[in-house]
Protein backbone atom coordinates (compact mmCIF):
# COMPACT_ATOMS: atom_id res chain seq x y z
CA UNK A 1 0.00 0.00 0.00
CA UNK A 2 2.89 2.17 0.89
CA UNK A 3 4.04 4.75 -1.92
CA UNK A 4 7.65 3.94 -3.32
CA UNK A 5 10.37 5.57 -1.16
CA UNK A 6 12.89 7.77 -2.51
CA UNK A 7 16.19 6.32 -2.06
CA UNK A 8 17.33 9.09 -0.75
CA UNK A 9 14.88 9.21 2.34
CA UNK A 10 15.04 5.48 1.97
CA UNK A 11 18.94 5.65 3.53
CA UNK A 12 17.52 7.94 5.71
CA UNK A 13 14.33 5.52 7.21
CA UNK A 14 17.78 2.72 7.15
CA UNK A 15 20.30 4.87 9.20
CA UNK A 16 17.02 5.43 11.83
CA UNK A 17 16.68 1.79 12.03
CA UNK A 18 20.57 1.08 12.58
CA UNK A 19 20.94 3.41 15.22
CA UNK A 20 17.87 2.73 17.32
CA UNK A 21 19.27 2.08 20.19
CA UNK A 22 21.28 5.89 20.56
CA UNK A 23 18.00 6.84 20.44
CA UNK A 24 16.22 4.77 22.89
CA UNK A 25 18.91 5.98 25.48
CA UNK A 26 18.56 9.52 24.40
CA UNK A 27 14.98 9.15 25.51
CA UNK A 28 15.56 7.09 28.65
CA UNK A 29 17.81 10.13 29.47
CA UNK A 30 15.95 13.02 28.75
CA UNK A 31 12.86 11.28 30.76
CA UNK A 32 15.10 10.74 33.74
CA UNK A 33 15.44 14.28 34.40
CA UNK A 34 11.98 15.67 36.06
CA UNK A 35 10.11 18.77 34.00
CA UNK A 36 6.89 19.18 35.75
CA UNK A 37 5.80 22.35 35.09
CA UNK A 38 2.97 22.43 37.53
CA UNK A 39 5.38 21.81 39.86
CA UNK A 40 8.43 23.66 38.47
CA UNK A 41 10.34 21.17 39.19
CA UNK A 42 13.28 20.64 36.87
CA UNK A 43 12.92 23.05 33.98
CA UNK A 44 16.19 24.25 33.93
CA UNK A 45 17.96 21.09 34.74
CA UNK A 46 16.11 19.56 31.40
CA UNK A 47 16.34 23.22 29.68
CA UNK A 48 20.34 22.11 30.19
CA UNK A 49 20.21 18.59 29.26
CA UNK A 50 18.29 19.11 26.30
CA UNK A 51 20.72 22.07 24.90
CA UNK A 52 23.81 19.38 25.62
CA UNK A 53 22.01 16.46 24.13
CA UNK A 54 21.80 19.25 20.99
CA UNK A 55 25.11 19.88 21.24
CA UNK A 56 26.03 16.25 21.23
CA UNK A 57 23.83 15.37 18.11
CA UNK A 58 25.80 18.58 16.02
CA UNK A 59 22.67 20.62 16.31
CA UNK A 60 23.62 24.12 16.91
CA UNK A 61 20.79 26.21 19.75
CA UNK A 62 20.08 28.76 21.77
CA UNK A 63 18.68 29.24 25.02
CA UNK A 64 16.51 31.59 25.79
CA UNK A 65 15.40 33.01 29.20
CA UNK A 66 11.76 34.32 29.37
CA UNK A 67 11.12 36.35 32.54
CA UNK A 68 9.29 34.53 34.80
CA UNK A 69 8.93 31.46 32.93
CA UNK A 70 10.95 28.62 31.80
CA UNK A 71 13.70 28.38 29.10
CA UNK A 72 12.95 27.94 25.32
CA UNK A 73 15.16 26.38 23.19
CA UNK A 74 15.72 27.01 19.67
CA UNK A 75 17.93 26.03 16.95
CA UNK A 76 18.52 26.70 13.31
CA UNK A 77 19.81 24.28 10.75
CA UNK A 78 20.05 25.68 7.55
CA UNK A 79 19.57 23.64 4.69
CA UNK A 80 22.15 24.43 1.74
CA UNK A 81 19.81 24.18 -1.40
CA UNK A 82 16.27 25.38 -0.02
CA UNK A 83 15.78 28.49 2.34
CA UNK A 84 12.49 27.41 3.22
CA UNK A 85 12.35 27.12 6.74
CA UNK A 86 10.01 24.73 8.65
CA UNK A 87 9.49 24.97 12.17
CA UNK A 88 9.69 22.14 14.22
CA UNK A 89 7.02 22.72 17.73
CA UNK A 90 7.53 20.33 21.01
CA UNK A 91 8.14 20.72 24.41
CA UNK A 92 10.50 19.08 26.56
CA UNK A 93 8.20 19.91 30.22
CA UNK A 94 5.60 17.52 31.36
CA UNK A 95 2.46 16.76 33.67
CA UNK A 96 3.09 16.15 37.36
CA UNK A 97 3.02 12.09 37.78
CA UNK A 98 0.99 12.19 40.35
CA UNK A 99 -0.75 9.46 42.26
CA UNK A 100 2.66 8.07 42.60
CA UNK A 101 1.12 5.03 43.98
CA UNK A 102 -0.71 3.89 40.77
CA UNK A 103 3.41 3.81 38.61
CA UNK A 104 4.33 0.22 38.05
CA UNK A 105 7.83 1.93 37.14
CA UNK A 106 8.41 4.95 38.88
CA UNK A 107 7.87 8.00 37.21
CA UNK A 108 11.27 9.43 36.11
CA UNK A 109 12.86 5.83 35.89
CA UNK A 110 12.32 5.67 32.03
CA UNK A 111 11.97 1.77 32.75
CA UNK A 112 12.72 -0.25 29.20
CA UNK A 113 10.18 -3.21 28.98
CA UNK A 114 8.07 -5.29 26.85
CA UNK A 115 9.24 -3.13 24.05
CA UNK A 116 8.29 0.18 25.66
CA UNK A 117 10.27 3.11 27.51
CA UNK A 118 7.64 3.72 30.71
CA UNK A 119 7.70 7.16 32.10
CA UNK A 120 6.52 10.63 32.57
CA UNK A 121 6.79 12.53 29.01
CA UNK A 122 8.25 9.47 27.42
CA UNK A 123 5.11 10.03 24.91
CA UNK A 124 3.68 13.35 25.54
CA UNK A 125 6.54 15.16 24.41
CA UNK A 126 9.43 14.28 24.44
CA UNK A 127 9.21 11.27 21.86
CA UNK A 128 8.45 14.48 19.83
CA UNK A 129 11.62 17.01 20.76
CA UNK A 130 13.67 13.91 20.09
CA UNK A 131 12.29 12.55 17.23
CA UNK A 132 12.79 16.07 15.26
CA UNK A 133 16.83 16.27 16.67
CA UNK A 134 17.11 12.28 15.11
CA UNK A 135 15.39 13.08 12.15
CA UNK A 136 17.82 16.03 11.26
CA UNK A 137 20.67 14.17 12.50
CA UNK A 138 19.92 11.71 9.89
CA UNK A 139 19.58 13.53 7.23
CA UNK A 140 22.72 14.89 7.96
CA UNK A 141 24.49 12.12 7.97
CA UNK A 142 23.12 10.46 5.09
CA UNK A 143 23.24 14.22 2.66
CA UNK A 144 25.26 16.57 4.70
CA UNK A 145 22.05 18.34 4.33
CA UNK A 146 18.76 18.85 4.88
CA UNK A 147 15.99 18.80 2.66
CA UNK A 148 14.85 21.81 3.99
CA UNK A 149 16.15 24.48 6.44
CA UNK A 150 14.47 23.70 9.93
CA UNK A 151 14.11 25.41 12.98
CA UNK A 152 13.62 23.90 16.82
CA UNK A 153 11.86 25.35 18.95
CA UNK A 154 10.93 23.46 22.17
CA UNK A 155 8.98 25.28 25.26
CA UNK A 156 8.87 24.29 28.67
CA UNK A 157 5.30 25.40 29.98
CA UNK A 158 3.06 23.80 27.11
CA UNK A 159 1.18 21.78 29.58
CA UNK A 160 0.80 24.87 31.65
CA UNK A 161 -0.54 27.31 28.69
CA UNK A 162 2.79 28.74 27.80
CA UNK A 163 2.07 31.83 29.90
CA UNK A 164 5.29 33.15 29.49
CA UNK A 165 5.99 32.22 25.54
CA UNK A 166 3.38 34.60 24.02
CA UNK A 167 5.20 37.86 25.38
CA UNK A 168 8.45 36.43 24.36
CA UNK A 169 7.06 35.76 21.06
CA UNK A 170 5.36 39.27 20.59
CA UNK A 171 8.93 40.71 21.79
CA UNK A 172 11.38 39.02 19.33
CA UNK A 173 8.72 37.72 16.29
CA UNK A 174 12.11 37.23 13.76
CA UNK A 175 13.77 34.94 16.32
CA UNK A 176 10.32 32.51 15.44
CA UNK A 177 9.82 33.48 11.56
CA UNK A 178 9.42 30.84 9.45
CA UNK A 179 7.31 29.75 6.07
CA UNK A 180 5.34 26.71 8.19
CA UNK A 181 5.27 24.87 11.21
CA UNK A 182 3.99 21.66 12.19
CA UNK A 183 4.30 19.96 16.09
CA UNK A 184 4.18 16.17 17.31
CA UNK A 185 2.13 16.82 20.25
CA UNK A 186 -0.76 14.94 18.54
CA UNK A 187 -1.86 11.16 18.20
CA UNK A 188 -2.72 8.49 16.18
CA UNK A 189 -6.39 7.05 15.59
CA UNK A 190 -8.11 4.17 17.81
CA UNK A 191 -9.06 2.51 14.92
CA UNK A 192 -6.98 3.86 12.00
CA UNK A 193 -2.61 3.33 12.79
CA UNK A 194 -2.04 6.20 11.44
CA UNK A 195 -1.66 10.00 12.92
CA UNK A 196 -4.56 12.42 12.92
CA UNK A 197 -3.53 15.53 11.09
CA UNK A 198 -5.09 18.53 12.71
CA UNK A 199 -5.04 21.65 10.48
CA UNK A 200 -6.36 24.25 12.65
CA UNK A 201 -7.30 25.17 16.73
CA UNK A 202 -10.43 26.00 18.36
CA UNK A 203 -9.84 28.81 20.97
CA UNK A 204 -11.18 28.80 24.41
CA UNK A 205 -12.32 31.14 26.38
CA UNK A 206 -12.80 30.03 30.53
CA UNK A 207 -15.05 32.18 32.63
CA UNK A 208 -16.20 31.95 36.09
CA UNK A 209 -19.49 33.36 36.83
CA UNK A 210 -20.39 34.60 40.72
CA UNK A 211 -23.93 35.78 42.17
CA UNK A 212 -23.21 37.61 45.11
CA UNK A 213 -26.34 38.16 48.03
CA UNK A 214 -25.92 38.90 51.60
CA UNK A 215 -22.77 38.60 53.49
CA UNK A 216 -23.18 35.39 54.92
CA UNK A 217 -25.24 32.51 54.55
CA UNK A 218 -28.71 33.69 55.81
CA UNK A 219 -31.26 31.55 57.59
CA UNK A 220 -33.87 30.72 54.98
CA UNK A 221 -36.49 32.30 56.99
CA UNK A 222 -35.58 35.26 55.74
CA UNK A 223 -35.35 34.26 51.95
CA UNK A 224 -38.05 37.25 51.07
CA UNK A 225 -35.81 39.68 52.33
CA UNK A 226 -32.04 38.97 50.44
CA UNK A 227 -31.03 38.18 47.40
CA UNK A 228 -31.06 34.58 46.17
CA UNK A 229 -27.80 34.13 43.97
CA UNK A 230 -28.47 30.51 43.45
CA UNK A 231 -31.42 31.34 41.25
CA UNK A 232 -30.12 34.41 40.03
CA UNK A 233 -27.11 32.02 38.44
CA UNK A 234 -29.12 30.00 37.63
CA UNK A 235 -31.34 32.43 35.14
CA UNK A 236 -28.31 34.29 33.85
CA UNK A 237 -27.40 30.90 32.35
CA UNK A 238 -30.42 30.33 31.02
CA UNK A 239 -30.31 32.65 28.81
CA UNK A 240 -26.91 32.09 27.46
CA UNK A 241 -28.12 29.12 25.17
CA UNK A 242 -31.33 27.74 23.64
CA UNK A 243 -32.40 24.01 24.19
CA UNK A 244 -30.82 23.33 20.63
CA UNK A 245 -27.15 24.62 22.19
CA UNK A 246 -27.15 27.62 20.16
CA UNK A 247 -25.67 30.49 22.10
CA UNK A 248 -27.50 33.37 22.36
CA UNK A 249 -25.28 36.03 22.75
CA UNK A 250 -25.36 38.55 19.90
CA UNK A 251 -23.05 38.31 17.53
CA UNK A 252 -21.53 35.09 18.88
CA UNK A 253 -21.17 33.88 15.31
CA UNK A 254 -19.57 36.07 13.63
CA UNK A 255 -16.64 35.78 11.05
CA UNK A 256 -17.42 31.99 12.02
CA UNK A 257 -15.92 29.53 9.22
CA UNK A 258 -17.95 28.59 6.82
CA UNK A 259 -17.15 25.01 6.00
CA UNK A 260 -16.41 24.33 1.90
CA UNK A 261 -16.29 21.07 -0.38
CA UNK A 262 -12.75 20.08 1.59
CA UNK A 263 -14.14 19.88 4.97
CA UNK A 264 -16.89 18.42 4.07
CA UNK A 265 -14.73 15.29 2.49
CA UNK A 266 -12.53 15.27 5.69
CA UNK A 267 -14.80 14.85 7.95
CA UNK A 268 -16.93 12.16 5.25
CA UNK A 269 -13.60 10.36 5.10
CA UNK A 270 -12.90 10.40 8.94
CA UNK A 271 -16.53 9.04 9.32
CA UNK A 272 -16.04 6.39 7.09
CA UNK A 273 -13.25 5.22 8.38
CA UNK A 274 -13.05 6.27 12.14
CA UNK A 275 -15.06 3.94 13.90
CA UNK A 276 -16.99 6.64 15.77
CA UNK A 277 -19.59 4.62 17.46
CA UNK A 278 -16.74 3.14 19.99
CA UNK A 279 -16.78 6.78 20.98
CA UNK A 280 -20.24 6.48 22.04
CA UNK A 281 -19.66 3.74 24.20
CA UNK A 282 -16.43 5.08 25.55
CA UNK A 283 -18.64 7.77 27.02
CA UNK A 284 -21.52 5.47 28.39
CA UNK A 285 -24.01 6.88 25.97
CA UNK A 286 -26.85 5.54 23.49
CA UNK A 287 -26.71 8.00 21.11
CA UNK A 288 -24.68 11.68 20.64
CA UNK A 289 -26.52 14.63 21.72
CA UNK A 290 -29.39 15.79 20.08
CA UNK A 291 -29.91 13.24 18.22
CA UNK A 292 -27.03 13.64 15.77
CA UNK A 293 -25.60 10.80 13.32
CA UNK A 294 -22.00 10.60 13.09
CA UNK A 295 -21.14 13.30 10.43
CA UNK A 296 -22.90 15.93 12.46
CA UNK A 297 -21.51 14.66 15.68
CA UNK A 298 -17.85 14.50 14.39
CA UNK A 299 -18.76 18.30 12.21
CA UNK A 300 -20.23 19.55 15.35
CA UNK A 301 -17.05 18.78 17.68
CA UNK A 302 -14.82 20.44 15.28
CA UNK A 303 -16.60 23.51 14.03
CA UNK A 304 -19.37 24.05 16.38
CA UNK A 305 -19.11 26.99 18.97
CA UNK A 306 -20.58 25.50 22.25
CA UNK A 307 -21.05 26.76 25.72
CA UNK A 308 -20.56 24.16 28.51
CA UNK A 309 -20.76 24.56 31.88
CA UNK A 310 -18.17 22.61 33.58
CA UNK A 311 -18.45 23.06 37.08
CA UNK A 312 -21.89 24.82 38.90
CA UNK A 313 -21.09 25.53 42.76
CA UNK A 314 -24.05 27.04 45.55
CA UNK A 315 -25.10 26.20 49.08
CA UNK A 316 -25.08 23.23 51.33
CA UNK A 317 -25.05 19.99 49.51
CA UNK A 318 -23.87 17.77 52.67
CA UNK A 319 -26.14 14.85 53.81
CA UNK A 320 -29.40 15.96 56.11
CA UNK A 321 -30.96 19.66 55.32
CA UNK A 322 -29.53 22.91 56.12
CA UNK A 323 -31.76 25.85 55.60
CA UNK A 324 -29.78 28.57 54.29
CA UNK A 325 -29.95 31.04 51.78
CA UNK A 326 -26.42 31.00 50.28
CA UNK A 327 -24.15 34.19 49.91
CA UNK A 328 -23.21 33.13 46.95
CA UNK A 329 -23.28 30.78 43.69
CA UNK A 330 -20.81 30.92 40.76
CA UNK A 331 -20.17 28.34 37.57
CA UNK A 332 -17.63 27.52 35.60
CA UNK A 333 -17.86 27.70 31.84
CA UNK A 334 -15.77 26.85 28.81
CA UNK A 335 -16.64 28.82 25.30
CA UNK A 336 -14.76 26.38 22.70
CA UNK A 337 -14.31 29.26 19.99
CA UNK A 338 -14.08 27.06 16.71
CA UNK A 339 -12.29 29.58 13.21
CA UNK A 340 -12.43 32.05 12.59
CA UNK A 341 -14.46 33.83 15.56
CA UNK A 342 -12.46 36.75 17.24
CA UNK A 343 -11.29 35.33 20.70
CA UNK A 344 -10.44 38.95 22.00
CA UNK A 345 -14.33 40.01 21.70
CA UNK A 346 -15.69 37.10 23.34
CA UNK A 347 -15.57 38.16 26.76
CA UNK A 348 -17.31 41.70 26.01
CA UNK A 349 -19.66 40.02 24.40
CA UNK A 350 -20.60 38.03 26.90
CA UNK A 351 -20.35 40.88 29.61
CA UNK A 352 -22.64 43.39 27.28
CA UNK A 353 -25.12 39.89 27.07
CA UNK A 354 -25.73 39.59 31.01
CA UNK A 355 -25.82 43.26 31.18
CA UNK A 356 -28.80 43.78 28.66
CA UNK A 357 -30.26 40.90 30.55
CA UNK A 358 -30.44 42.26 33.76
CA UNK A 359 -27.38 40.57 35.22
CA UNK A 360 -24.95 43.34 35.47
CA UNK A 361 -24.44 42.65 39.38
CA UNK A 362 -22.72 39.32 38.19
CA UNK A 363 -18.88 38.98 38.20
CA UNK A 364 -17.70 37.61 35.28
CA UNK A 365 -13.53 36.43 35.84
CA UNK A 366 -11.65 35.19 32.86
CA UNK A 367 -10.04 31.81 34.59
CA UNK A 368 -7.26 31.91 31.83
CA UNK A 369 -6.48 35.87 31.44
CA UNK A 370 -8.05 38.05 29.11
CA UNK A 371 -5.04 37.75 26.05
CA UNK A 372 -7.12 34.79 24.31
CA UNK A 373 -5.20 32.91 22.28
CA UNK A 374 -6.91 33.60 18.45
CA UNK A 375 -8.66 30.31 16.71
CA UNK A 376 -7.22 29.58 13.48
CA UNK A 377 -7.30 27.31 10.28
CA UNK A 378 -5.12 26.29 7.38
CA UNK A 379 -6.89 24.65 3.93
CA UNK A 380 -5.46 21.26 3.32
CA UNK A 381 -3.85 22.43 -0.15
CA UNK A 382 -1.40 24.26 2.13
CA UNK A 383 1.99 23.05 1.03
CA UNK A 384 2.43 22.01 5.09
CA UNK A 385 -0.78 20.22 5.00
CA UNK A 386 0.25 18.17 1.57
CA UNK A 387 3.78 17.38 2.75
CA UNK A 388 2.07 15.89 6.18
CA UNK A 389 -0.11 14.13 4.32
CA UNK A 390 2.46 12.37 2.31
CA UNK A 391 4.58 11.27 4.51
CA UNK A 392 1.91 10.07 7.25
CA UNK A 393 1.07 7.81 3.69
CA UNK A 394 4.39 6.83 3.27
CA UNK A 395 5.86 5.84 7.23
CA UNK A 396 2.21 4.39 7.83
CA UNK A 397 1.18 3.31 4.72
CA UNK A 398 -2.48 4.51 5.00
CA UNK A 399 -3.79 7.66 4.47
CA UNK A 400 -3.87 10.16 7.55
CA UNK A 401 -7.08 11.08 9.04
CA UNK A 402 -7.21 14.88 8.65
CA UNK A 403 -9.34 17.20 10.97
CA UNK A 404 -10.47 20.84 10.77
CA UNK A 405 -8.99 21.92 13.96
CA UNK A 406 -7.99 20.82 17.22
CA UNK A 407 -6.24 22.82 20.04
CA UNK A 408 -3.16 24.14 20.50
CA UNK A 409 -0.73 26.82 19.84
CA UNK A 410 0.74 30.49 21.10
CA UNK A 411 3.08 31.72 18.65
CA UNK A 412 0.54 32.14 15.46
CA UNK A 413 -1.04 35.42 16.82
CA UNK A 414 2.22 36.78 17.04
CA UNK A 415 3.85 35.85 13.62
CA UNK A 416 1.50 33.89 11.73
CA UNK A 417 2.40 30.92 9.38
CA UNK A 418 0.53 27.78 8.63
CA UNK A 419 0.69 24.92 10.98
CA UNK A 420 -0.22 21.28 11.30
CA UNK A 421 -0.41 19.22 14.47
CA UNK A 422 0.27 16.06 14.27
CA UNK A 423 1.80 12.85 16.33
CA UNK A 424 2.14 9.52 16.84
CA UNK A 425 0.68 8.89 20.39
CA UNK A 426 -0.90 5.86 20.90
CA UNK A 427 -4.64 5.41 22.64
CA UNK A 428 -3.06 2.97 25.10
CA UNK A 429 -0.18 5.43 25.97
CA UNK A 430 -1.62 6.84 29.52
CA UNK A 431 -1.25 10.75 28.43
CA UNK A 432 -1.10 12.18 31.65
CA UNK A 433 -1.79 9.62 33.62
CA UNK A 434 0.10 6.92 35.48
CA UNK A 435 2.14 4.47 33.59
CA UNK A 436 2.79 6.55 30.63
CA UNK A 437 4.87 4.97 27.95
CA UNK A 438 6.07 4.90 24.78
CA UNK A 439 6.47 1.80 22.00
CA UNK A 440 9.93 1.92 20.95
CA UNK A 441 8.53 0.72 17.53
CA UNK A 442 6.31 3.26 17.22
CA UNK A 443 9.02 6.06 18.56
CA UNK A 444 11.34 4.85 15.85
CA UNK A 445 8.33 5.22 13.45
CA UNK A 446 7.84 8.35 14.37
CA UNK A 447 11.42 9.58 13.89
CA UNK A 448 11.19 8.52 10.20
CA UNK A 449 7.39 10.45 10.17
CA UNK A 450 9.44 13.30 11.04
CA UNK A 451 12.42 12.95 8.45
CA UNK A 452 10.07 11.75 5.55
CA UNK A 453 8.03 15.80 6.36
CA UNK A 454 11.14 17.41 6.11
CA UNK A 455 11.87 15.66 2.68
CA UNK A 456 8.09 16.31 1.37
CA UNK A 457 7.69 19.83 2.62
CA UNK A 458 11.55 20.58 0.97
CA UNK A 459 10.24 19.38 -2.13
CA UNK A 460 7.38 21.08 -2.85
ZN1 LIG B 1 1.85 17.53 24.84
Amino acid sequence: MSKEIASELKQVFDWIDKNQEEFIADLQTLVQQPSVSAQNLGLFECADLLQKMMKNDGLPCDKYELPGGPPVILGDVPSSKNPKKLMCYAHYDVQPPEPLDKWIFPPFSATRSEGRIWGRGATDNKSGVLSFMKAVKAWKAIADDLPVSIKFMFEGEEEVGSTHLGPFVRDNPDLFRCDAAHCLDGGMNLSVPVPEIDLGLKSILYVELIAHGAKSDVHSLNAPLVPQPAWELVRALNTLVDENRHILIEGWYDGLWQLGEEEIAQLKDKVCRVDVDAMKEDFGIKEFALGRDNFEAMKARSYEPTCNIAGLTAGYQGPGDKTIVPCEASAKIDFRLPPLIDASKALGKLKKHLAEHGFSDIEVRSVLGDDIEPPYKISVKEDISQAVIEAAELVYGYPPIVNGVSAEGTILRHVWMPTVLTGFAQPDCNLHAPNESVSISTYIQGIKFAAAIMWAYGKM
